[in-house]
């Protein structure tokens, strides 16, 4: 496989507290889980995860809250002031970004080939 060139996106929760630039293949595809905490969110992600380096976060004040369960290791990012979940760090690669392909601006996750990943038989 060649050299993969990178895209520049941005998105953000709902209100607008939450916005975040990053690098990444062009998406053509997303993801779907099927684990307890995918299934209740039921958003379409990224196929891939988007490292530290290739990702900028701001956010307003305190509204980035996290939620924890289980080993703890994963961490499911959300606004607390809008609800809206805008990434996570999986369980896999604490660091990294998995994000809600809702929040980013100029991609229609309903228009996406998406795949299931069945997180619920780990
Ligand atoms: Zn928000």
């Amino acid at each position: 496989m060649g050299e993969m060139e990178l895209k520049k996106y941005k998105g953000g929760c709902h209100c607008g507290s939450i916005s975040y630039l990053f690098s990444a293949p062009e998406i053509t595809n997303g993801l779907r889980c099927n684990c307890s905490i995918c299934i209740r969110k039921g958003a379409v992600m990224t196929a891939f995860t988007v490292p530290p380096e290739d990702m900028n976060v701001e956010v307003l004040g305190d509204s980035l809250s996290t939620y924890q369960f289980g080993s703890k290791t994963a961490k499911h990012h959300f606004c607390n002031k809008c609800g809206i979940y805008t990434f996570h760090e999986p369980q896999s690669k604490p660091g990294h970004f998995r994000l809600n392909v809702g929040c980013i601006e100029g991609v229609n996750p309903l228009a996406l080939v998406v795949d299931t990943f069945d997180g619920a038989s780990l």
